[in-house]
């Protein structure tokens, strides 16, 4: 009988995580790891796990497991102990039918069943209401629970927990495996074991975009992919264990792929705006802020609109390009693109308006309007005074008015309006200052030295 194991993913995170971390490791494809490097991984990480650090990890993971139950944890041969424990599971792996028993792979029977010492928040065994039918246990097999003692190689810290993540694209995960393996690599060449990845991100959102920023920018062309990315922050430790689960819009995680370079400075603006409460003159490096709750990082993970970010009504000016906007509209808020181009157009004509015409007042109207009547009667206005002008360029058709500007009417007008405000400054800005509509913006971020 071959020794290959003929792995799947299965679609659980913590087993598909310990696969990727494995294959990362071997460095050889999933259809092609065996027994034989399963024998060889598990002495790697029996020596790696009973380091200080990463021991100290895996009360959060492995709670009661050889490496933390007060019986084992201090003996010297706790390396020799924990292997063993991996040694029996590799021994009882049975073999791969049609189906089997395990709720993770169903492809092997589970011979025993299985708690939170081996498979994260699943329970303790004593409390059987966690397990269904009233088990003891969950059902996995042996190969399953050997998977997930990879898992946290490519596990992130985050504020005394964990940062799992799972997604269906495999270069996500690859991508991400690679990373992570990297820093364990070093930790073992330099002897210096600090534990899973750590960045000292305590804000588990803000560690997500950093997560998701690695991926990014790992170099690949990411065009066609459309990921979904899911995001697992958990503890498993005995006293409380705890779950959130966050998932990143697939449209975020392209928009964010898109950034053209020539707008990336522009995009890190108007994120370091975003952070709550920091006093950018005092700031001497990222560490100072990156922990801070950011607005932009809450509102991209929850779906809503970002587009305020995009330009300061104060100094009536704009982050950054159209281009920019036009890809957030498009990936992240689902924007058909003749709506964007018709509003963009429209902008165009109100900006060349207001400039004419000297009009601080259809600005500010159009600005401070609070509810769709009197923004629609702003329009209007222009609408009018064009033709009373002698002007004959339309200002909008009828079309362009109830298909692109207002679609849904009340609804979505705000969206219209910050859209045509975003123009409006993009174009006049220079013009403004100068005609002391507003002043000149001044506002130092902390920058990354490259
Ligand atoms: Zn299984």
């Amino acid at each position: 009988m071959s020794n290959n194991l003929s792995l799947k993913y299965t679609g659980n995170p913590f087993v598909d995580a310990g696969i990727f971390a494995l294959k990362r490791k071997l460095k050889k494809p999933i259809n092609e790891i065996t027994k034989e490097d399963l024998e060889e991984e598990i002495l790697n990480i029996a020596d790696l796990y009973v380091t200080p650090a990463w021991k100290k990890n895996m009360y959060s993971i492995f709670p009661n497991s050889t490496l933390v139950n007060s019986a084992t944890t201090n003996k010297s041969n706790l390396n020799e102990l924990y292997y063993q424990d991996l040694k029996n599971l590799i021994e009882s792996i049975p073999n791969i039918q049609d189906s089997g028993s395990c709720v993770s792979c169903g492809r092997r029977d589970a011979i025993n069943t299985f708690k939170k010492d081996n498979i994260p928040l699943s329970g303790s065994g004593s409390l059987k209401n966690y397990f269904s039918f009233a088990n003891d246990g969950v059902d996995y097999c042996s190969l399953c629970v050997l998977l997930i003692q990879f898992a946290p190689l490519i596990m992130y810290q985050s504020g005394g927990k964990m940062i799992l993540l799972h997604s269906n694209s495999e270069k996500v995960m690859n991508y991400w495996a690679k990373d992570a393996i990297k820093k364990v690599n070093e930790q073992i060449a330099l002897g210096d074991y600090t534990g899973c990845y750590n960045e000292k991100y305590t804000n588990s959102i803000n560690a997500i975009f950093r997560i998701v920023k690695k991926i990014i920018d790992s170099n690949e062309l990411w065009e066609d992919e459309n990921p979904s990315l899911t995001f697992y922050y958990f503890t498993n430790y005995n006293q409380g264990p705890e779950l959130e689960i966050f998932s990143l819009p697939n449209g975020v995680f392209n928009f964010l792929a898109e950034i053209p370079s020539d707008e990336s400075k522009n995009w890190s603006n108007i994120v370091k705006n975003a952070y709550i409460n920091v006093k950018w003159d005092k700031v001497n490096s990222e560490d100072d802020f990156k922990n801070k709750t950011n607005e932009v990082y809450n509102r991209l993970l929850n779906n809503y609109s970002i587009l305020k970010f995009f330009y300061s009504s104060k100094y009536k000016k704009s982050f950054c390009s159209w281009i920019l906007v036009n890809y957030y509209m498009k990936e992240v808020r689902k924007m058909d693109e003749k709506r964007i181009d018709a509003i963009k157009e429209v902008g165009d004509k109100l900006a060349t308006y207001i400039k004419v015409n000297d009009s601080k007042k259809i600005l500010s109207n159009l600005e401070n309007s609070s509810n769709y009547n009197s923004f629609r009667n702003t329009l209007r206005k222009v609408f009018k005074n064009k033709i009373s002008n002698g002007d004959d360029e339309l200002l909008f058709t009828f079309d362009d008015y109830v298909m692109y500007l207002f679609p849904e009417g009340n609804k979505t007008w705000r969206e219209t309006q910050d859209l045509l405000i975003f123009r409006i400054y993009e174009k006049l800005h220079d013009w403004m200052i100068e005609n002391n509509y507003a002043e000149e913006y001044e506002n130092e971020f902390f920058e990354e030295e490259e």
